[in-house]
């Protein structure tokens, strides 16, 4: 199982999805991990009520990047409550268990053995869920 979770995270990390700024986003949310060097962008474009396009740049360990990479495909279409919910649904499954119903995102929940990589994961996630409180 593990080397599974490696391949999903490697092809997001050498393929990453919707890499590139964004110009004149509606969101555009910058945080980094001290912890490991990590830095993350995220930016999102919405209209009616929906995520219509999401982004990110950055740059540190592989873990932060394919997540990063993860959001923007898993958020990209949702509206803003489903949003919020994927969110907090993908935060507390990396606090606690795998949750069958996040598909690929297990796979960052499955890699991470220490706790110290955890804000690896979640660094784009909670970059977005500032963004999306300030809308
Ligand atoms: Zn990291």
């Amino acid at each position: 199982m593990q080397s599974f979770y490696k391949e999903i995270l490697l092809d997001h990390y050498q393929r990453p999805r919707n890499r590139g700024e964004l110009e004149n986003a509606d969101i555009e949310e910058h945080l980094n991990n001290p912890l490991c060097g990590d830095q993350v962008t995220v930016y999102a474009n919405l209209r009616n009520g929906k995520i219509e396009e999401v982004a990110f740049t950055g740059r540190g360990c592989s873990i932060s990047q394919a997540s990063a990479s993860m959001l923007t495909e898993h958020l990209s279409g949702k509206d803003y409550e489903e949003a919020e919910g994927e969110i907090e649904a993908f935060l507390e499954m990396m606090r606690t268990e795998e949750k069958e119903e996040l598909g690929e995102l297990v796979a960052l929940k499955g890699i991470i053995q220490t706790p110290n990589r955890i804000r690896c994961a979640t660094l784009a996630w909670d970059a977005m869920r500032r963004g999306l409180e300030v809308e």
